[in-house]
């Protein structure tokens, strides 16, 4: 059953991958920017040429230059080391990156302001408006990052013509505003259909992992997780344990109930075996057809064989009819468990191997029971017997 805590859990998840997406989307495209920034850039110096010195507009576009430069490398270094920061320093990067860019485009209201020159301000004008509007498509998935660049670009060249106090100025600042918050509803929109495409993307990318019958993780799911943490106890030096689930004579619950039936044996039989475990660190996964493939992070050999006896008394305890079974009355299982610490040159496929070599003796010796692989002591099975055996090796 899920609890509270579960949700939580995948709602940290969901939480953390929507995060990520949405980092990847803005520091996607860090040369389009370049390429924008320093095109409005060398238009806007070359109409302001007639006004200001030479020195001036220079200094102000390697400013330019070297911010937009700062922004291709944040990108540059989050695509090819994404793992050397968080995600939340690479949204404090990008954050800072963006903010000293619209710094330097707020300091034209300051430093290339013509203020005799009516028809250049238009000019100046149309550039920010242009690059705030163009920003809002990088900036979207972020809202408070795009009003805070709006904010900054625009303000100080809005309170330059509100202080002009003229009607023309005052015409010019009121525009703007309207202009900004036009610009800022459109990137609403934008916002919300990329959020929804985010969310579809999560969905399917879960839905791709897990499996459809039981709910349980995929075999695909398993494959990937299996890997990961063998690497991770291989990095560690710490043991990874695997037990293979398998239901006794399914084929006969089939062939007496109908296929229909032991579908929804399978399902009761996964939540079972899924409510056993609580550790974030456990996965449980149908290895295919009538099989459930169990890994434990960081787990003894005395901690597995517990969790499987644990797994076989719940499904014993669903108490799921099976009179043509010739362990029990009701549904059982036989789980094989193996426990590693792999070495540098370990393979994954040991520990599969010895979990599945573990379960045929599980069934040799009867089933509905648990048997032990160890590989620090040569091979060792143990056979604790089911309460309802109706037959014993
Ligand atoms: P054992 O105790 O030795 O494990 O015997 P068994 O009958 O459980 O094993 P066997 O491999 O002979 O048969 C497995 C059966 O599981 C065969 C197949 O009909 C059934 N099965 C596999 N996948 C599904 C499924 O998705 N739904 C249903 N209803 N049955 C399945
Ligand atoms: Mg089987
Ligand atoms: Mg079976």
């Amino acid at each position: 059953m899920r609890t509270l805590l579960d949700d939580i859990a995948e709602k940290q998840k969901r939480d953390r991958f929507l995060f990520d997406q949405r980092i990847r989307y803005v520091l996607n495209n860090p040369v389009s920017s370049l390429i924008t920034n320093m095109a409005l850039g060398l238009v806007l110096c070359f109409l302001l040429v007639p006004v200001f010195d030479q020195g001036r507009l220079c200094t102000w576009v390697l400013c330019l230059l070297a911010v937009c430069l700062g922004r291709v490398f944040i990108a540059w270094m989050y695509d090819r080391h994404n793992d050397v920061c968080s995600p939340k320093t690479w949204f404090r990067l990008y954050c800072t990156g963006t903010e000293v860019s619209a710094l330097v485009w707020a300091s034209t209201a300051l430093f290339l302001f013509p203020a005799d020159s009516p028809g250049v301000q238009l000019y100046l004008v149309a550039v920010l408006a242009g690059l705030v509007h163009g920003a809002g498509h990088n900036q979207a998935p972020f809202r408070r990052v795009h009003y805070l660049y709006a904010v900054t670009v625009m303000g100080p060249i809005i309170l330059r013509f509100v202080s002009m106090g003229t009607i023309y100025h005052w015409t010019l600042a009121l525009a703007l505003i309207f202009l900004i918050a036009a610009v800022l509803v459109s990137t609403r929109t934008m916002r919300r259909i990329l959020g929804d495409s985010l969310e579809l993307r999560y969905e399917m990318s879960q839905m791709a992992l897990i499996d459809s019958l039981t709910s349980v993780a995929n075999r695909r799911h398993f494959d990937m997780f299996i890997y990961q943490e063998w690497r991770k106890a291989q990095r560690e030096g710490v043991p990874i344990a695997m037990l293979m689930v398998d239901v006794d004579h399914f084929k006969l619950y089939n062939d007496v109930y109908g296929h229909q039936k032991g579908d929804q044996c399978l399902v009761d039989v996964a939540r079972a075996i899924e409510g056993v475990i609580h550790r974030p660190s456990d996965l449980v996964a149908r290895y295919g057809g009538e099989e459930f493939g169990v890994i434990l992070a960081n787990t003894p050999l005395a901690g597995a064989r517990s969790v499987a006896e644990q797994m076989r008394q719940a499904v014993e305890a669903l108490g799921i009819e099976h009179h043509k079974s010739q362990v029990a009355p009701f549904v059982t299982v036989s789980i094989g468990v193996a426990v590693m610490c792999p070495g540098r040159d370990g393979h994954l496929n040991a520990l599969v191997s010895a979990a599945d070599e573990a379960l045929y003796r599980a069934k040799e010796y009867g089933r509905n029971r648990v048997c032990v692989y160890r590989d620090d002591a040569g091979s060792q099975y143990d056979a604790p017997q089911g309460r309802f055996s109706r037959s014993s090796p």
